[in-house]
């Protein structure tokens, strides 16, 4: 479903439906986590869940919190995880299935199950995600960028007085 701006809306809710929300727009990102929290909370091998910045996120019925993790008080399911700016929605709480979102990453790669292959297109993290990490191009080779014309230069960032 669409909002009139052409976002894409999605619904979801808990077992047994009492909490509900909606989240609009794309999320920032989607993946997989094998670590040990992942595991405990949601009882499975692995979570899978999708991320969108707080203000995607309208949500009704009454959760629970235990260690950042939010659960129906009725149901225990595992539904939303909302941090200051951004909440993460597990996978198997949409409605729509199977959801159009793909896990972009796989985080604790270590801990997943021998019976689960890596995603292939997936980027693998031994831990959680490292962006420290992230391979940085030199500036030379950045596709279509030109220092010139789209880095300020130090003079332009100082405002007339
Ligand atoms: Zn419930
Ligand atoms: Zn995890």
């Amino acid at each position: 479903m669409e909002n009139r701006s052409g976002e894409t809306i999605r619904f979801g809710s808990c077992y047994c439906r009492a909490v509900a929300f909606r989240v609009t727009g794309q999320p920032l990102r989607v993946g997989i986590c094998h670590c040990a929290d992942c595991r405990k909370t949601s009882g499975s091998a692995f979570s899978a869940y999708a991320v969108w910045p707080i203000s995607a996120l309208e949500q009704t019925g009454q959760v629970s919190t235990y260690g950042n993790r939010s659960f129906c008080v009725t149901c225990g399911s595992r539904v939303t995880f909302v941090r200051d700016d951004e909440a993460e929605v597990m996978l198997g709480s949409l409605d729509v299935v199977p959801s159009d979102l793909t896990p972009e990453y796989e985080l604790w790669t270590g801990r997943r199950e021998n019976w689960l292959h890596p995603l292939p297109e997936a980027r693998q993290f031994e831990h959680d995600r490292d962006l420290a990490a992230e391979p940085e191009l030199p500036e030379t080779e950045q596709p279509g960028r030109t220092l010139e014309t789209e880095v300020p230069r130090p003079t332009e960032l100082v405002r007339p007085v």
